[in-house]
């Protein structure tokens, strides 16, 4: 037993300090959690799991206009905004308690409050001092709002899950994961959506078709893109919406603002630099393979690093923290071929490398796409093509990349991400008996490269 309060003491009580915070106690450590806001952090409270609801019940929309195709009448359909986000705060709510019960089972002890580093083993909370032999930091991440005049008008995605009103016109500026997620939410729902971007496609970063093919789905549902400009003043008009000036010189009057524009690492008054632990760009902790920042018995997970900013990676880091410090299992993190997805409409997922990725590494490649409109849009007449995509090492056979844009495209993409983190090749796939009618065989079922 050591002289310390506790073995170890996570600060953040989200997604990535959970899981460390529970191993690490199932190995035998004494821990200490703090939370200064409530259990589950940015998936649970803010982020992941109420997106996923309201992208369900911004999807019923669809559901009804294509019902008409496969013989149903409807009659007219309302939609509640209020309904809907008193049934979501009653399931973040429970997901909560789920939270605080498997710490409390797993015998961690939970404070609450925001935690401070006083130096390498000492965590103040309030006016309370904790000692760890180690300290980890799972704080995650917050919106970033660029500065405009006027900006403070604007929401953020925290804000966006609790408005006191819908919106009927509403302005989301940026073009990435948010940005994608909340046009389709939103426009489902029933407001007229723009998307303001300052370049000229959304999704940065992943693959060319892949973005072309989101861009043409969303548009086809009525989502509008102004690109290749910014917002340069927000102002609030008389009947309260926001008045909004454009860097082409447009201008727009919305009932909302929405800030999609980046998350910045949650390190404000942290005591970082009291503690001695290293940042690099964006204020993000840097670490090693092991998530140990640049002090000794220091460990950082999660969004307030400079990795993979996913909640399933938040996950594998906090458990490899706990197996190697705890469990007597060092385990050293990998961040290759980490399956990712956009809960866009229509939504896309990925594993492993985009075409242009592929190309600055490979000398040969051998492209496989395949855009077909999905079988449950015929009957309905809806005129949207889904998209597959293999990127191939032509030397190796080795499958590189996998892009899937449709419906269900991550829980298509989630069973395929086996197969390319296994490195399977595209023998291996042509091998590969499809189910049908599906659209996943289209991946086990494509012949000709096209390039
Ligand atoms: P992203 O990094 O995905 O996108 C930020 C967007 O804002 C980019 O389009 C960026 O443009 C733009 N931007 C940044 N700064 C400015 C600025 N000053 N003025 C105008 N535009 C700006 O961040 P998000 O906020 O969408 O999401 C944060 C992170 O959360 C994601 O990176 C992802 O890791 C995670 N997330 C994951 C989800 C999922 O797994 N489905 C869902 C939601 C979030 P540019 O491209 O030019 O840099």
């Amino acid at each position: 037993m050591s002289n310390f309060d506790f073995d170890l003491f996570v600060i953040g009580g989200g997604s990535g300090g959970v899981r460390a915070a529970r191993i690490s106690a199932s190995h035998g450590a004494r821990v200490g959690l703090c939370e200064e806001s409530r259990l589950g952090g940015t998936c649970v409270i803010r982020g992941c799991v109420p997106k996923k609801l309201l992208v369900f019940a911004s999807q019923f929309r669809e559901a009804f206009e294509d019902a008409a195709g496969y013989g149903w009448q409807l009659g007219q359909a309302t939609f509640s905004w209020p309904d809907l986000v008193a049934a979501k705060e009653r399931e973040i709510t429970r997901l909560e308690g789920v939270y605080g019960r498997l710490l409390e089972n797993a015998g961690v002890e939970v404070v609450q409050g925001r935690g401070r580093l006083v130096d390498a083993h000492t965590i103040a909370v309030g006016e309370q001092r904790f000692s760890a032999a180690k300290i980890l930091i799972a704080v995650g991440g917050r919106p970033f709002r660029p500065t405009v005049p006027g900006g403070d008008l604007a929401i953020v995605s925290d804000d966006a899950f609790d408005l006191p009103r819908f919106p009927e016109r509403t302005l989301i500026i940026g073009g990435g994961y948010i940005a994608v997620e909340f046009a389709g939410i939103f426009n489902g729902l029933g407001s007229e959506v723009v998307v303001n971007y300052r370049r000229d496609c959304i999704l940065r970063g992943f693959d060319d078709d892949v973005r072309r093919s989101v861009e043409a789905g969303m548009q086809g549902r009525g989502v509008r893109f102004h690109y290749n400009n910014h917002p340069v003043s927000i102002e609030e008009c008389k009947d309260g919406r926001r008045h909004v000036v454009f860097s082409d010189g447009l201008e727009g009057d919305f009932d909302q603002v929405l800030f999609a524009t980046g998350r910045k690492p949650y390190t404000g008054d942290l005591g970082l630099a009291a503690a001695g632990v290293a940042t690099g760009p964006g204020g993000r902790i840097i670490v090693d393979e092991y998530s140990r920042s640049s002090v000794e018995s220091i460990f950082a997970v999660g969004d307030v690093t400079d990795r993979i900013a996913l909640t399933p990676v938040a996950l594998m880091e906090g458990h490899a923290v706990a197996d190697t410090e705890f469990g007597n299992m060092p385990r050293p993190v990998d961040h290759a071929n980490v399956p990712m997805a956009v809960f866009s409409q229509p939504s896309a997922s990925c594993v492993g490398m985009t075409e242009a990725e592929a190309r600055a590494q490979f000398k040969e490649l051998k492209i496989f796409r395949s855009e077909f409109t999905p079988m449950k849009y015929t009957l309905s007449g809806r005129a949207e093509k889904g998209l597959m995509k293999l990127v191939v090492d032509a030397h190796s056979d080795r499958v590189l990349g996998l892009h899937v844009v449709g419906p269900d495209a991550a829980e298509i993409v989630q069973g395929f991400a086996v197969a390319v983190r296994a490195g399977l090749t595209k023998a291996d796939f042509d091998r590969t008996v499809g189910i049908h009618p599906t659209s996943a065989e289209e991946l086990v079922t494509m012949r000709q490269a096209i390039a």
